[in-house]
């Protein structure tokens, strides 16, 4: 109880933009802020609904993440409510990951859903599945909840899409990619995650939503993208707050 009135006094509910009404980021602001150009995650450029350019998706065609190791992309595009440079969303992303609130990333995955409902409606169908990138349990001991996981089972009530959480999981911690060297960066998420076999089935053929909070060196989500392509996924979408 006192906990929460802490909690409250340390981040109350007002809109981080204009301070007025009950809401973290009330209507308005969030028109305001949603006003990033549709463009292609790789090369940065102009892109119908958000998708990577064939160019830049060609097989086996190597491509250069800043500061970053030659990767093939695996995931077909990236959908994005916002730049990271962004003040707000940057504000609140980090301010509440560390005040234990969940409500704002229930109240974040409404303004999430209208991204993904604007600009690929096509993709609400029975074969589409909203997948959440896991977080390692202890982590999700530590903080308990999975920000990802709220964001996706959200999103996936709001567009009518069907949701699984049990299908991917990661098998051990990784640091945070941004912070490491190049080498590093591939070590870390080797083997990091697992595809349940039990659920196999929920993948196969089937055009998979993959939601995370923020991408920032795409690593993580390509490496989840590899992982369900192998396993029979037809098409991997990133779905997201922020990128940079
Ligand atoms: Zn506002
Ligand atoms: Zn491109």
């Amino acid at each position: 109880m006192i906990w929460n009135f802490i909690k409250d006094i340390l981040a109350p509910k007002k809109c981080y933009s204009c301070n007025k009404h009950w809401r973290f980021l009330c209507e308005e602001c969030f028109n305001k802020q949603n006003n990033c150009e549709v463009f292609c995650y790789i090369c940065k450029k102009h892109s119908p609904e958000f998708n990577i350019h064939k160019k830049c998706l060609i097989e086996n065609k190597l491509m250069s993440w800043k500061n970053f190791n030659w990767l093939k992309v695996y995931f077909d595009k990236v959908l994005v409510l916002t730049h990271y440079s962004n003040s707000i969303i940057k504000k609140l992303i980090t301010h509440f990951k560390f005040f234990w609130k969940k409500e704002i990333w229930e109240e974040l995955s409404k303004h999430l859903s209208k991204v993904l409902i604007k600009n690929s409606p096509w993709l609400i169908n029975k074969n589409t599945i909203i997948l959440p990138v896991p977080m390692f349990f202890i982590r999700k001991i530590l903080r308990g909840y999975n920000q990802s996981d709220i964001l996706a089972k959200n999103v996936a009530l709001n567009s009518w899409i069907y949701y699984n959480k049990y299908v991917l999981k990661r098998g051990r911690h990784t640091r945070q990619q941004s912070k490491l060297s190049q080498e590093d960066r591939t070590e870390n998420l080797k083997n990091a995650f697992k595809i349940n076999k039990k659920h196999l089935d929920k993948i196969d053929k089937r055009t998979i939503i993959l939601v995370d909070d923020v991408i920032s060196t795409g690593s993580t989500v390509n490496e989840i993208a590899k992982l369900l392509k192998q396993n029979g996924a037809k098409k991997v979408i990133v779905l997201c707050l922020a990128s940079n």
